[in-house]
Formats: C-alpha cells, sequence, structure tokens
C-alpha cells in the first residue's frame, strides 16, 4: 500500500514539474512515506528526521515532509521535531502538491490530517482520491511492467494489535468502472501484471442498484482485459464470505495467479479471540483445504505475530502446529509490538519477555525455513515462466550459470522468486527458465527462451 502511495505521489509531483531523486543532498524536498503498523518502523523515521536537523542546518531553504500512517497517527505532534515542515494524512496525498508549494513559497509549516479518522471520508475526499489514483501514470513505476491497483481503502476490523483502522480509517471499496478504467489505461502504458491491494481485499463489496460487486468481479474484470498476463491480489483475510467465489474464479480464470495470501496470525484460538480475529485455527484450515480442494496448485503466504499478551508456550504450541499443517509457501513472522491507540495496548500487558519472543520467532521461522526448502525443491528441474524484474539487488551465488549477461530476478505465477543471468533487455519481459538449484526462498536457473 505504502509503495502504491509512493508511486502516486511521485506520480503527481511529476506532473507539476519536480524532478525526482534518490539523493538528500540534491534536493529541496525531502519526502518520508511512513508506516506505523510496528514501533522499529515508526523509529527509524525519527532517525531520519535527526540526520535531516543537520542537514538543514546548512540549507535552511529544505522542505520536509512526514506523510502516510504516521503523519495521521501523530498529526501535530510531529511539528515538536524541528525538521518538520509538512504533515499530510494518507487521506489527504492528493493535496500534497498544494502543500509542498505552500510552505515552499510561505516558508510556513503546513498540516492536513483527518480530524476524526474513523468518520467515513466526505464524497469531496472520495472523488478527490479517486482522481489522484486514475491520474496514475505508470510509464517509470520500479518493476517494468507491473502495477499495483487499489480496490478498496481502510479498513474495519479492529484486530486488537492493529493501529491500520486508526491510520487509514473505515473501508471504502472503489468503484469497478474506476478499477476497470484504470487497469485498461495501464495495459495501454504496458503493464502486464497487476496487484490488486486492500487491507481485507476479499471483503471488496460495492453495490450499484441491484448489483453487488465482490472480488470475484473484478478479477474476471482484469482477466478481462487485453494484454493484462498477470493478476494478483493481496492481503485476503480469513473469512468465508466471497471465500469460494474469489478461489473458483481463481481456478477458472487463466490470468489470475493461483497465490493467496492470507495471514492467520496465531494457531491459538484463545489468542485469536483476543485478538478479535473472528475465527478459530480449524476455520482457517477448513478455508485452506476448500481452496486447495478447488485449486491443487495454489501456494499459500501467510503472517503470524508471536508474544502477543498472554501467549503461552502451549500457544505457541498451537502456532507451530498450524504453521506445519498449513504447510506455508513463505510466512512473514512479527514480534507483537505493542500500539498506542488499539485496544491490545489498552486492556492487556506486554505479558511475553523479550528473550521468549526471540526464541519463538526463530523457532517459528525455522520451522518455516525447512518447509519452504521442501516446497522450493519440487522446482528442480522443472521450467517455469518467469516475469523478469530487472537485474538482482544482490549478486546471488548463481554459479550454475555465471555467463557475461547480469543477474536478473523476476517472479512465478506462484510467487517464487527467480534469479537467471539474461540480457538486461529482459526486464518487463517474460523469460521460461530451467531451475538447477533452490534455496528456502530463491530458485536459481538457466534461462531457456
Ligand atoms: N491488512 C493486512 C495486513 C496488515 S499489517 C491483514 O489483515 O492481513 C501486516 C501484518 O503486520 C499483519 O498481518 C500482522 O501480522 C502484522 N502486524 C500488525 N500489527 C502488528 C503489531 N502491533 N505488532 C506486530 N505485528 C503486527
Ligand atoms: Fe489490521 Fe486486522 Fe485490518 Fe488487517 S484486518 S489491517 S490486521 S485491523
Amino acid at each position: 500500500m505504502n509503495k502504491l502511495d509512493t508511486a502516486l505521489v511521485t506520480s503527481a509531483l511529476k506532473k507539476n514539474g519536480f524532478i525526482i531523486t534518490d539523493n538528500t543532498r540534491d534536493s529541496d524536498v525531502v519526502l518520508i512515506n511512513t508506516c506505523s503498523v510496528r514501533e522499529h518502523a515508526e523509529e527509524k523515521v525519527f532517525s531520519h528526521l535527526g540526520n535531516l536537523k543537520h542537514l538543514k542546518k546548512n540549507r535552511p531553504g529544505l522542505v520536509v515532509a512526514v506523510i502516510g500512517c504516521m503523519a495521521q497517527r501523530l498529526g501535530n505532534k510531529l511539528f515538536d521535531h524541528e525538521s518538520v515542515d509538512i504533515i499530510c494524512g494518507p487521506t489527504q496525498l492528493p493535496q500534497l502538491v498544494r502543500l509542498i508549494t505552500d510552505a515552499m513559497q510561505k516558508k510556513t509549516r503546513q498540516i492536513e490530517v483527518q480530524q476524526n479518522i474513523r468518520k467515513k471520508p466526505t464524497a469531496q475526499q472520495n472523488e478527490s482520491l479517486q482522481n489522484f489514483e486514475s491520474q496514475y501514470s505508470v510509464t517509470d513505476k520500479p518493476a517494468p511492467a507491473q502495477a499495483f491497483v487499489r480496490v478498496m481503502r481502510g479498513c474495519n476490523n479492529f484486530c486488537t494489535y492493529c493501529i491500520v483502522p486508526l491510520c487509514r480509517g473505515p473501508e471504502v471499496s472503489r468503484p469497478p468502472q474506476a478499477i476497470k478504467q484504470q487497469i485498461t489505461k495501464m495495459a495501454q502504458q504496458g503493464v502486464k501484471q497487476i496487484t490488486l491491494l486492500g487491507q481485507t481485499v476479499n471483503s471488496y463489496e460495492y453495490k450499484n442498484g441491484e448489483k453487488t460487486y465482490c472480488l470475484a468481479d473484478i478479477l474476471e474484470t482484469a482477466n478481462n482485459i487485453g494484454t493484462i498476463e498477470r493478476i494478483k491480489f493481496v492481503t485476503s483475510y480469513p473469512g468465508k464470505k466471497y471465500f469460494k467465489q474469489i478461489i473458483q474464479a481463481m481456478a477458472h480464470l487463466p490470468k489470475v495467479c493461483p497465490c493467496l495470501h492470507m495471514p492467520a496470525q496465531s494457531g491459538s484460538d484463545k489468542i485469536l479471540k483476543a485478538m478479535n480475529r473472528n475465527y478459530t485455527a480449524e476455520d482457517y484450515l477448513n478455508l485452506i483445504t476448500q481452496a486447495r480442494q478447488i485449486l491443487p496448485s495454489i501456494t499459500i503466504a501467510g503472517d503470524f505475530i508471536i508474544g502477543f499478551p498472554g501467549e503461552t508456550d502451549q500457544d505457541f504450541r498451537r502456532t507451530m502446529d498450524l504453521l506445519e499443517q498449513v504447510r506455508y509457501r513463505n510466512c512473514f513472522i512479527f514480534r507483537y509490538s505493542p500500539r498506542k491507540g488499539t485496544a491490545a495496548h489498552k486492556n492487556l500487558a506486554d505479558s511475553v519477555p523479550a528473550e521468549v519472543k526471540k526464541e519463538r520467532n526463530s523457532e517459528l521461522l525455522d520451522a518455516q525455513k525447512k518447509i519452504s526448502h521442501q516446497l522450493s525443491r519440487t522446482y528442480l528441474d522443472k521450467q517455469v515462466t518467469v516475469l523478469t524484474e530487472g537485474p538482482s539487488k544482490k549478486s546471488h551465488l548463481n554459479d550454475i550459470d555465471n555467463n557475461d549477461n547480469p543477474q536478473l530476478t523476476g517472479r512465478t505465477a506462484g510467487d517464487y522468486i527467480v534469479v537467471f543471468n539474461g540480457p538486461a533487455d529482459l526486464a518487463g519481459q517474460f523469460a521460461k527458465v530451467k531451475i538447477t538449484k533452490v534455496s528456502p526462498w530463491t530458485l536459481f536457473g538457466r534461462l531457456i527462451k
């Protein structure tokens, strides 16, 4: 979601004559797009702001903007930090260009955030966000031929640990027609893969007269758009509503990739209840079984939070059991981070000691690593189709095929990362690769075509 917001802001700034640079020392304006999900992400922002303070001493005209979730969460308080000139929440991003221009010309501080974040955005705000998204030009996004498309904003779930509903506001689904127009425009600009985004993307719901649209309808619409070749979507909430319809759409629509990201968060019913997740471990497993029955090739990814208040060894064992039963392709494992304003922060003590969180984290990660390695080994000697992203950031040890071509990365339809040597102009193109080596998270191979 933040990557998309960054791309939208970049696109709007370019349209208004700004030039984008990665080098803080060259710039007149520094934008920090922020995440509030865990404390650590916010600490990094404060550390950046600390560095900018020194830079500003030599360059008093430098304008610093904090945008996104932290701006919304902390509001005015961010002005306590002397480096900050602009505070702009996620709902106000369409106004960012004006805020920057005002800050530069009038040399005054600017702030735009939602006064009451749980209040439905006004019709005018929805329209302005709608226009902001649809003007997005994807011609120079980071991964060639790929783009994100937001289908809904906000979240109404209130998982007790989570700050998102208090930063991004109530759930609002975008009109299907606007989504269709946007994907069509992206396809005309050369996009081959789109990823539909929503905090709980499978609860997408839009009523228009008699008809209620769900995510399966959006998948079908996207599938019918000519040059789009791959469709992915994140993140799914483990709820029954629309679930079967969506998995059936994945099975029947050839362009929809067989990968599902559906976080369980915990395998203990007691903890799930305390998290306000509205399902049991058994309910979750039933959904996985149903998905695999309808679409046997589906790959599953998930998230877990370990060390939630009250998590005992026994609760943790249940999480381990669930992880082993599901056999995820990949899991993101997070240590619980108390967030001010959430129900868990208010009502429950952060009772699991840091040491225990650390141990459980590495135990769960080791178990997942084993499973991921077993699953990636099944790709050895097989041929996969990869949408090439570009040169590999790390120089991976693809010793099996070290020719003069650069080392490239890309992804399979099932979301596996593939590393191979090939000509740089394959970026944005599909490639056939034969897999000759695997690690838990990465496949390595030789370019065939
Ligand atoms: N909307 C998505 C993801 C939201 S945040 C969903 O519901 O799946 C991404 C992940 O961060 C969550 O899935 C959760 O595992 C983790 N997370 C959220 N709040 C957290 C917190 N307070 N501490 C640790 N991890 C957290
Ligand atoms: Fe946060 Fe839960 Fe909403 Fe996901 S579903 S964004 S974890 S409140």
